[in-house]
């Protein structure tokens, strides 16, 4: 009987509202989605978000929506899905990784200021796993330097720190509704920020600069509509919006049931030699998006074969970007420019983990694991 990696939790509430938007004439942008954006930012206690296609959408728009572009630079960490400095590159900005923290995974505060440059703009943060960088630290150093912050919240809808939640402090935060997160449309994404001006250069940039949106085109008589800017085809569609409305609601209690199953997953893998686990900052409400846990490097890839060969679902999140191909041979890293980050990315394993995972499987996948690791 295999395990996987990730169930998603969709149900009759998803597939009713789904119907219910099929059997309505509007199928791109329009009522759905704006019900949407209404409801993720009242969740986040924001006032304004943005529903995209994607995370990557996302932050490539805060990007722009920021003003940067060609000549400027943007601090961000090696340890993330190469979606993080992809959106950085697609702006024509370059990307400028800092280690992170050997315990945590997370970008380290302290390395921000020897890696600033009169060309340094912004930095984005990603809250690894669902555990939310230090906003605190990462806003003062941000204020001092005089550089925006864009969060990768993809991981951390449900986290915070300090009591500061996604986009509270930052000027604009970013999330994903891929298939394997924590809510889903199959893809999606959205970006939610405090101020209404920077709201609305991403609601523009994300359907072609053009000044109406097609829901505003069509209800009422014909009107021209313009393009004012040049942007892009990343608006989300109501289908996705009446598949993420339903789940709104059920936000808290996922997370209750991932805690849970997160909690029973610590307290059984305490008694394998040899594995460790990414340590909590104090004052953390931890996403609980993944489980990760770090082995030996020189073990790490039987490991991951051995746990498929046994049907155990496994992902790694992530390996050092820095060192893929397109990296390497753009910018000249090597093995070493980042080892902290490098260390994690040869040791890490993410393991099943969802909201409807049984403790059964928890217990068949962490005894799996320590017969491979007694080996
Ligand atoms: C999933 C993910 C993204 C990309 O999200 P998409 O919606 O697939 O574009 C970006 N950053 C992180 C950390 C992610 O996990």
């Amino acid at each position: 009987m295999n395990i996987e990696f990730y169930k998603h939790s969709l149900g009759d509430d998803e597939k009713r509202k789904v119907l219910e938007c099929l059997d309505g004439l509007f199928l791109t942008t329009g009522s759905y989605v704006a019900e949407f954006e209404q409801e993720f930012a009242r969740y986040l206690e924001l006032p304004f978000c943005v529903g995209l296609t994607s995370c990557t959408a996302a932050l490539h728009l805060s990007l722009l929506a920021l003003g940067i572009g060609t000549g400027d630079e943007v601090i961000t960490t090696p340890l993330t899905f190469i979606a993080t400095a992809t959106a950085i590159l697609h702006t024509g900005a370059c990307p400028v990784f800092i280690d992170v923290d050997p315990d945590t995974g997370l970008l380290d505060p302290e390395q921000i200021a020897q890696a600033v440059t009169e060309r340094t703009k912004a930095i984005i943060p990603v809250h690894l796993y669902g555990h939310m960088c230090d906003m605190k630290a990462l806003s003062d150093r941000a204020q001092h330097h005089n550089l925006a912050i864009i969060e990768d919240a993809a991981h951390c809808l449900e986290g915070g720190r300090d009591g500061i939640r996604p986009g509270q402090v930052s000027d604009l935060a970013c999330f994903s509704f891929y298939a394997t997160k924590n809510i889903t449309s199959g893809e999606g994404g959205a970006v939610v920020c405090r101020n209404r001006e920077m709201a609305e250069r991403v609601r523009l940039l994300r359907q072609h600069g053009i000044s109406k949106e097609a829901a505003d085109r069509y209800s009422g008589p014909y009107q021209h509509w313009d393009m004012i800017t040049l942007g892009w085809k990343y608006n989300m569609d109501n289908i996705q919006a009446a598949l993420l409305l339903p789940q709104l609601p059920k936000i808290e209690t996922r997370w209750l049931r991932r805690r849970e199953r997160f909690d029973y997953y610590l307290d059984k893998l305490k008694s394998i030699p040899g594995i460790k686990m990414p340590r909590l900052g104090p004052a953390v409400k931890h996403g609980y998006h993944l489980l990760t846990i770090w082995v030996e490097p020189t073990r790490r890839d039987d490991i991951l074969a051995e746990l498929g060969a046994r049907g155990v679902g496994v992902a790694v999140n992530y390996r050092a970007i820095h060192l893929l191909t397109y990296f390497r041979q753009r910018f000249g890293f090597v093995p070493g420019s980042f080892p902290h980050a490098e260390k994690i990315g040869h040791s890490t394993i993410s393991l099943p983990f969802y909201a409807d995972i049984a403790f059964e499987e928890i217990d068949r996948v962490v005894s799996i694991l320590q017969e491979i690791c007694s080996v």
